[in-house]
């Protein structure tokens, strides 16, 4: 079992949970975080001293937009049907260049 960093309590600390929790937390191990989560949270709190720590990207965890394209058969293409093919491709995934917004709606 880890140690808190601040206060060397070792009974302390509580994993955060961020959102709600599917039923009873065990609070010997986990403290609730509440339910609004940034790109940055601590994963750790030390119940005696109130530190927080051990910050990790959450992101993974989370679901991203993904931008999806279908890819075709390459096979049999020259190569500047492969050319064309990239860049129809590119055209895609990057909104002709112009990127997506957070909403996932391609950026005007
Ligand atoms: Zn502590």
């Amino acid at each position: 079992m880890k140690s808190c960093p601040t206060c060397n309590s070792s009974n302390g600390l509580r994993k955060i949970i961020y959102g709600m929790p599917d039923g009873p937390v065990d609070e010997e191990r986990y403290a609730i975080g509440g339910c609004c989560v940034s790109d940055n949270d601590p994963t750790l709190k030390c119940v005696e001293c109130g530190w927080k720590g051990e910050f990790k990207n959450s992101n993974k965890d989370k679901k991203k937009v993904v931008h999806v394209v279908e890819l075709e058969s390459t096979e049999g293409m020259s190569d500047s049907d492969l050319d064309e093919y990239a860049k129809k491709l590119w055209g895609k995934l990057t909104n002709d260049g112009k990127g997506w917004s957070d909403n996932g709606d391609p950026k005007r």
